[in-house]
């Protein structure tokens, strides 16, 4: 599926623009209590990208602030489908998150300011629901 597809699915939707740490987790299992094969069939979600894990009870809090360092490119990012989605972005030599909540006024934060071997530690533990 193209991505516009998968955009213009999105925007069909009306999601709430501030979701909890705990919110995030009741949806995530709430998708993997529908079954494995359940996100590969859904329309909106083309199967491709990774679906972070839920954050774990005891995840770890990331300082979010509004704006990156500067121009960026996305080196990496989570699967559009999500009600939050998340890219790993190079600043210059610097990599950062960035968070993007919600689909109709989506809610951007960037954290991080990390070397390239440092950023990927972070980026898998952001995906394993380790942080937050
Ligand atoms: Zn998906």
């Amino acid at each position: 599926m193209p991505r516009s597809s998968v955009r213009d699915a999105d925007m069909r939707r009306s999601r709430p623009l501030v979701i909890s740490a705990d919110e995030i987790r009741a949806r995530i299992q709430a998708d993997f209590q529908r079954g494995g094969k359940a996100a590969l069939v859904d329309e909106d979600c083309p199967g491709i990208s990774v679906h972070p894990a839920a954050p774990l009870p005891k995840h770890e809090e990331l300082t979010w602030c509004t704006r990156p360092r500067g121009p960026y490119r996305v080196r990496e990012h989570t699967c559009l489908c999500q009600p939050v989605h998340y890219e790993l972005i190079s600043c210059g030599g610097i990599y950062m998150f960035h968070r993007v909540i919600g689909v109709d006024r989506p809610k951007h934060s960037y954290a991080g300011g990390w070397r390239v071997a440092e950023a990927r530690l972070w980026w898998r533990r952001l995906l394993a629901g380790q942080v937050c």
